[in-house]
């Protein structure tokens, strides 16, 4: 037993020495230390040794054993310094892991997830159409008749004679009017198209439109859903005003301000030192609107707002350039 625990010595030895890729490490190892590897094989024998040689070779047994595991360990840590000796497909499992970046929502989807759960909270239900629309519901349906004034206001993307990139959300209040009966509690959020661009205007923008029908609908109900949205999406008890304004599709009709987010109403470059910002447009629904879609003026009355999330984002984060949301610079996107 004893020559059989030198030769094996010598063996493994041997082939340790001649291995030059980490892969080969693995299968020596179970072949000569594993649990029913060669070494384990022959420790079993010191059993039917003559007991006066058992200690000494026990002893043997260790020592080469607690040698060769050092060995491998060395072999083990030279092949992975190098690299494998150049050999293909090794890594390194002690390596710190590469951080994968988290993505996240752009500040546009944002403002927009929270605008609509306000609205949700307050009732409305949500409904999305068409980005490409029709001019009937784009303008017709909306009291703005061809030749109309008002469409010059809409810098609008023609497809068509008929057919138009929409210029604003409220089309959904016509297509859902025709279909439905009051009450309605409805938010319309999505994309909208004007030929115009500079620091404050893109072609493409994002708008949410609201309305609600019901009975005895007065403008105080409209002031009440408009200040619980400006307390929630800005600070508790923003003042608010209106101001008189005009839209084809609502009588009477407002523009709504907030007191300046930047200078809290003193007066700063923001809001050109009157300290208000506009934020959304607002109104009674026009009978001529109730009229188009066959509901009783003398019956039915509603209020309608339309307002633009690049807007809102922009005031709410103090950006100055909108096309900042658009030229897709992670440095700026990351920062929300
Ligand atoms: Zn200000």
């Amino acid at each position: 037993m004893h020559e059989e625990l030198l030769r094996l010595k010598a063996a493994a030895g041997e082939e340790l020495a001649a291995i030059s890729r980490i892969s080969e490490l693995e299968p020596f190892r179970v072949k000569y230390l594993g649990r029913k590897g060669e070494f384990t094989l022959v420790m079993r024998q010191l059993g039917q040794a003559p007991p006066e040689d058992r200690p000494r070779l026990g002893q043997l047994a260790n020592e080469i054993k607690q040698e060769l595991e050092s060995a491998f360990g060395e072999r083990e840590a030279q092949l992975s310094a190098v690299g494998g000796g150049g050999a293909p497909a090794t890594f390194d499992l002690t390596l710190p892991g590469r951080a994968v970046p988290f993505g996240k929502l752009h500040p546009v989807t944002q403002v927009m997830d929270t605008v609509c759960a306000i609205f949700e909270g307050l009732g409305f239900a949500v409904a999305e159409g068409p980005d490409v629309e029709v001019d009937f519901y784009n303008f017709e349906a909306l009291n703005i008749p061809p030749h109309h004034p008002a469409r010059a206001m809409h810098d609008t993307f023609y497809i068509s004679d008929s057919l138009l990139l929409r210029t604003h959300t409220s089309p959904m209040q016509a297509r859902i009017m025709e279909k439905e009966q009051p009450p309605l509690r409805m938010i319309a959020p999505g994309k909208v198209y004007r030929c115009d661009s500079d620091i404050t205007h893109t072609p493409m923008f994002h708008q949410v439109e609201g309305f609600l029908v019901d009975r005895r609908i007065s403008f105080a109900d409209l002031k009440g859903v408009l200040s619980v949205f400006i307390s929630k999406m800005f600070a508790e008890n923003t003042p608010i005003r209106f101001r008189p304004s005009f839209f084809p599709f609502t009588e009477p009709s407002a523009e709504v301000d907030i007191a300046c987010v930047i200078c809290s109403g003193r007066g700063c470059r923001v809001c050109k030192h009157t300290g208000w910002l506009e934020i959304l447009g607002a109104g009674m629904i026009d009978p001529e609107v109730f009229k188009k879609v066959g509901y009783d003026p003398e019956e039915y009355s509603g209020f309608a707002f339309g307002l633009g999330i690049e807007r809102i984002a922009m005031l709410k984060y103090g950006i100055t350039d909108i096309r900042l949301f658009y030229e897709n610079d992670l440095r700026f996107l990351s920062q929300f």
